[in-house]
């Protein structure tokens, strides 16, 4: 079965717009998210012209602050504590990578843990490590809706995870091991990763190596999670799993574009949407 995370992620973003609407509705303002991109990086100004798309389609206010190349790591800080003062700004994401003069840990941590729609902050990383509530990393938690809308219960389990980065395979491990499974987390480190990868019931790979893991990797009927994206020469996407070999041993495996990918957009606007309603309502998030 291949997972098609384009309709999982349209779902909720149907549910996000409603939710909006009715925000709208009973008299308050829109949600407001603060996009800061620095720098000329293509990559970076595809992104973020689909994170403000996508706000658009949910009713959700998104402002671009567009700094240069130049900007030096005071500048981009001051314009963060600004945001972070607005009342009127609900999250704000710094679009990374940052140019190499500037230390994105000071930056992200520049921001308020109450904005901090990416989840990035060392504060929520640091809550999502206690197990408390907190804004969550957007990709991993678009990972784990993927996992849970195939496997409601985790618990008796083994879920290995290819990867430890900050981003994506460090926080989906914690994430793992929060929904009682049996957790493995292999890297560059690792001798022999396709050893642990083999026991998995659910692989989640985040390498940033094309196509790392073949069928060989995989157990017979796990679900497989490819979170890895890279572009071809042709303009083609593909992923960390090499997927004609893979779909044939995983009982469901997502593919590469449409799968991971519009999970991470789709949580983007859920957190945007629950900062909102912690600063509005008073909500806890
Ligand atoms: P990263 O480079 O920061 O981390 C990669 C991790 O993989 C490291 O921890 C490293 O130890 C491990 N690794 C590398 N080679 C390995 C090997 N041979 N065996 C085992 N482990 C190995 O990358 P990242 O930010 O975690 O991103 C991973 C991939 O996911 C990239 O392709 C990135 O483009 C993609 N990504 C996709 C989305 C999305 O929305 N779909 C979001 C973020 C990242």
């Amino acid at each position: 079965m291949i997972i098609n995370g384009t309709e999982t992620a349209k779902k909720i973003k149907d549910h996000l717009k409603t939710k909006v609407h009715e925000h709208l509705k009973s008299g308050h303002r829109a949600p407001c998210l603060a996009v800061v991109l620095v720098g000329e990086d293509p990559a970076s100004k595809v992104y973020v012209g689909h994170k403000e798309k996508a706000c658009l389609e949910a009713g959700i206010t998104s402002k671009a602050y567009k700094l240069p190349e130049s900007s030096s790591e005071s500048d981009i800080i001051a314009l963060v504590a600004k945001l972070n003062a607005d009342q009127g700004v609900d999250g704000i994401l710094v679009q990374l990578p940052l140019p190499k003069h500037i230390s994105s840990e000071a930056v992200i941590d520049a921001i308020h843990p109450s904005k901090d729609v990416d989840g990035l902050t060392a504060f929520n990383q640091g809550c999502l490590s206690l197990g408390r509530k907190a804004l969550r990393p957007c990709t991993p938690a678009g990972c784990m809706e993927l996992i849970k809308s195939q496997l409601p219960s985790l618990r008796g389990k083994t879920a290995v995870v290819v990867g430890r980065s900050i981003l994506v395979g460090s926080p989906i491990a914690k994430m793992l091991l929060l929904e009682d499974a049996t957790v493995i987390q292999v890297h560059s480190k690792t001798p022999h990763p396709e050893n642990f990868a083999r026991m998995a019931d659910i692989l989640i790979v985040a390498a940033g190596k094309k196509h790392l893991v073949n069928a060989s990797w995989i157990k017979k009927d796990a679900l497989v999670i490819d979170v890895g994206i890279h572009r071809g020469s042709d303009g083609k996407l593909t992923g960390d799993v090499d997927f004609e070999s893979a779909v044939g041993v995983a009982s469901a495996i997502t593919p590469v574009p449409g799968g991971v990918g519009p999970m991470t957009i789709a949580m983007l606007l859920k957190n945007c949407l629950e900062a909102y309603e912690a600063r509005v309502y008073g909500n806890s998030f």
